[in-house]
């Protein structure tokens, strides 16, 4: 199903799918673009990539899991029974504006908290019920390098409605059976006039990119180049540590829990965590198998590039957004500290 949406009644259209879901579109925020409750007031800006992605749609910085309460008998004080109510999310989300490479972001997550070994409910609970209104990129920023890992600049790949900018508005297409309940609007118009500006804004687009470098030797060269310290070193001598790249990546999926309690009653929490931190890998003995920035920066690129591609059938767990990038105080560029590792070869073989 192809639709199409005047740039002026966008708004109108998301005050009446407001009605079924919750909606998050980015807005201005300072010199930052985030995702937040679409308020009509504040309206959306969707010129350019959101400084951080969607993420918290599906997987909130900060979300409760459990709450708790500690009952005592006071006929048998020794005897304390503890209740538990889980907190699954029942309410219904709608993403707009999020680009290409968010969406897909989430079909690494899926590959982990739903196709696993086990479901985590709380992911599963937002995820099916979470739509992604997606738009288009027109052209890749310096940072992007979504055609490295296998999508484009209008990749539907994770999206339910792809929206593509032509002239007077939006080129709206059904990408998945719920999509098509998002385009049930009469404010909408048959899109079948538009189609092909549609597609020479897509083929222009996927040219912006330029060419693609191949990353296929990445997961072997990553791993051969694991234990040489000299060569991380080298790749993360200007990290500072901040975390600013894990927390602004749309496939960083890692979290920490802890219980929050007044002694009484509390709650259990799941918040994003860090893998960048000291404090990821510390143990309670003191002992840290990860104790410098190179150790961490290898696991962060090793993860996306190694070891997640080989347990999920070659994917990398990186969308290309180029947020990390975007967002380093320092300049370090994950591009080239893979494409060091590419071009790495061991020392051994090196001297001789
Ligand atoms: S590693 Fe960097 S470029 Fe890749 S998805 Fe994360 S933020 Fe985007
Ligand atoms: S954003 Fe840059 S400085 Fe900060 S932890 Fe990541 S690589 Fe290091």
């Amino acid at each position: 199903m192809a639709k199409f949406i005047k740039s002026d009644k966008v708004s109108a259209w998301l005050e009446e799918l407001g009605q079924k879901h919750e909606i998050l579109a980015p807005r201005n925020e300072g010199d930052a673009i985030v995702f937040k409750p679409y308020d009509s007031k504040k309206g959306f800006n969707i010129e350019r990539e959101a400084t951080a992605p969607p993420k918290k749609a599906c997987f909130p910085q900060s979300e409760t899991l459990v709450e708790f309460s500690h009952i005592k008998d006071l006929e048998n004080p020794e005897k304390v029974a503890l209740d538990v109510k889980e907190t699954i999310p029942d309410s219904s989300w709608v993403v707009f504006g999020s680009r290409p490479c968010d969406a897909r972001g989430f079909t690494m997550f899926d590959r982990v908290y739903l196709n696993g070994k086990h479901v985590d409910v709380y992911y599963k609970a937002r995820r099916e019920n979470t739509f992604f209104i997606t738009l288009a990129c027109e052209k890749g920023e310096t940072t992007c390098f979504c055609n490295w890992v296998g999508s484009g600049p209008s990749d539907p790949t994770g999206s339910d409605v792809l929206m593509v900018p032509v002239d007077g508005g939006y080129f709206l297409e059904a990408v998945s059976d719920r999509g098509e309940t998002l385009l049930s609007s009469s404010m909408l118009e048959d899109g079948g006039s538009k189609q092909a500006d549609a597609d020479k804004f897509r083929a222009d687009a996927d040219q912006s990119m330029g060419e693609a470098q191949d990353l296929s030797k990445a997961p072997a060269k990553l791993l051969e180049a694991f234990d040489d310290m000299d060569f991380w070193e080298a790749q993360s001598a200007k990290c500072l540590s901040c975390g600013a790249c894990t927390y602004l990546c749309p496939t960083c999926y890692c979290f920490n829990i802890t219980d929050e309690s007044d002694g009484v009653k509390g709650e259990r929490i799941r918040s994003w965590d860090n893998c960048m931190s000291n404090q990821f890998t510390l143990e309670a003995s003191g002992h840290n198998p990860r104790p410098t920035k190179a150790h961490r920066l290898k696991n962060r690129v090793g993860h996306k590039f190694s070891y997640y591609p080989d347990l999920h059938d070659g994917v990398i767990s990186c969308c290309g957004c180029g947020r990390c990038i975007k967002s380093c105080p320092v300049g370090v560029d994950i591009r080239e500290i893979v494409l060091n590792a590419i071009a790495y070869e061991a020392k051994e073989k090196a001297n001789g």
